[in-house]
């Protein structure tokens, strides 16, 4: 079939086996455990030790500091096998991903050493809060802020949507940190939550899908955090907006790799069940319709994984740009509903059943073209280019 055999430009042996090893982790640790993570609405919290252990977290991070010294394709690579597994309970991306880079590129050499090993080693769980009740894409209008108390932060506030809300005890802010308007008085604020007053977390939210990944509200209340855990020290206050702005793009290449994993998974599925299920004599594959179907969502599948294969190689050399993320971020998780929807249809009855992964996947990819960034604000930082 089309989609076999396939090879990544960038593969090497040493993506391969870490891609067996990937697959193994997730068949051991994840699959078998779904349905309970579900239940939890969260993962089991010794998932993060068992995948430290197994040298999968911070892979792409500096061996001095607990990774694995990689480069990013190496992330791809647990990104693609999570999303083949149709797994959307484990906060990996976020953890490993997003917020170890976040201190790799802008912490002070004090803050690497400090929190990188802890993150490696799954000792802490990271969360990054940034959207906020009143704002998501207008993220200069947040409102959470610092009050300078001597060499604090006094720090009121909430946020709202938090992926590893629940077991987060690292937690990067982001903050009014100064009295400039705009984008240059927010910082990101790096904050060890683990018995600290005025750290509340709110309720697990209800959601269509991702039952298994723990997303909360925050509340910060006079909670005290030293000034020195703004993100790159006191250089780094009023800098935050422009760091984000720097490392979403890895962010947005994250989402799309999970999103053609699963479309990938999706469509694997879907050959297998309609390749057993009888009806009329014969199986839902016998029908022309089905082939056709399936023939189509396989094909733009191929597609989606040689435009993420681009996109992983420029970002490697450190060339993809921010409208080339956006890019990928919008088109993939368009294509993996999309794919997702007309799969679930060959499955009828059974794919509205939530104990069947098609179902649960129809649920989860929903939110793939919400969060990191809207789909269609997306389309604007592409337009932007123009
Ligand atoms: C399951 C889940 C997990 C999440 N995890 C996190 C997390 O870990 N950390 C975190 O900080 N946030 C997280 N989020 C929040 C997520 O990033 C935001 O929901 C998202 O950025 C959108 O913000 P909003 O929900 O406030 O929508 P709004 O910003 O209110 O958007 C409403 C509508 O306006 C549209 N819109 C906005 N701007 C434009 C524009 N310029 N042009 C055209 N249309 C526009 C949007 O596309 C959308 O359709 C998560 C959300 C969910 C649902």
């Amino acid at each position: 079939m089309i989609l076999d055999n396939y090879t990544p430009i960038w593969e090497t042996e040493e993506h391969a086996d870490l891609r067996e090893m990937t697959r193994d982790f997730i068949a051991t640790e994840i699959t078998p455990n779904a349905e309970r993570f579900a239940e939890n609405h969260q993962v089991d919290r010794d998932l993060w030790n068992k995948a430290g252990d197994n040298g999968l977290l911070l892979i792409s991070v500096p061996e001095e500091y607990g990774g694995g010294g990689a480069d990013f394709s190496h992330e791809a690579v647990i990104l693609y096998e999570q999303g083949l597994a149709a797994d959307d309970s484990w906060g990996y991306s976020i953890h490993s991903t997003i917020v170890a880079h976040y201190i790799v590129a802008y912490g002070t050499e004090e803050q690497k050493q400090r929190w990188l090993p802890k993150l490696a080693s799954g000792e802490m769980v990271a969360a990054i809060a940034m959207t906020e009740p009143t704002t998501g894409s207008d993220l200069q209008a947040v409102r959470t802020h610092g009050t300078r108390d001597g060499d604090d932060l006094i720090i009121n506030g909430s946020k709202t949507f938090i992926t590893n809300g629940t077991q987060a005890n690292l937690v990067v802010i982001v903050a009014r940190t100064n009295e400039q308007p705009g984008a240059r008085g927010i910082s990101l604020l790096v904050v060890e939550t683990d018995g600290l007053e005025g750290f509340e977390r709110g309720r697990v939210l209800d959601k269509l899908g991702q039952h298994g990944q723990d997303t909360r509200e925050l509340f910060f209340t006079n909670m005290r955090v030293p000034a020195a855990n703004i993100l790159g020290g006191e250089a780094g206050d009023g800098r935050g907006f422009a760091q984000l702005m720097q490392q979403l793009p890895q962010e947005r290449l994250a989402v799309a790799i999970v999103a053609v994993g699963m479309a990938e998974a999706a469509v694997r599925q879907t050959i297998a069940y309609t390749k057993e299920r009888q009806l009329f004599g014969h199986t839902v594959m016998d029908f022309q319709n089905t082939k056709f179907v399936l023939a189509e969502c396989a094909t733009e599948t191929l597609a989606a994984k040689t435009f993420l294969d681009y996109c992983i190689a420029e970002h490697d050399k450190g060339r993809l740009t921010n409208e080339q993320a956006s890019a990928a971020k919008y088109w993939t998780t368009d294509v993996q509903n999309s794919i997702i929807d007309r799969c679930l249809q060959l499955w009828g009855g059974y794919g509205f059943m939530m104990e069947y992964p098609i179902a649960r996947m129809y649920a989860g990819a929903r939110v793939q073209q919400i969060y990191a960034g809207t789909n269609e604000v997306m389309k604007d930082l592409i337009a932007r280019g123009f």
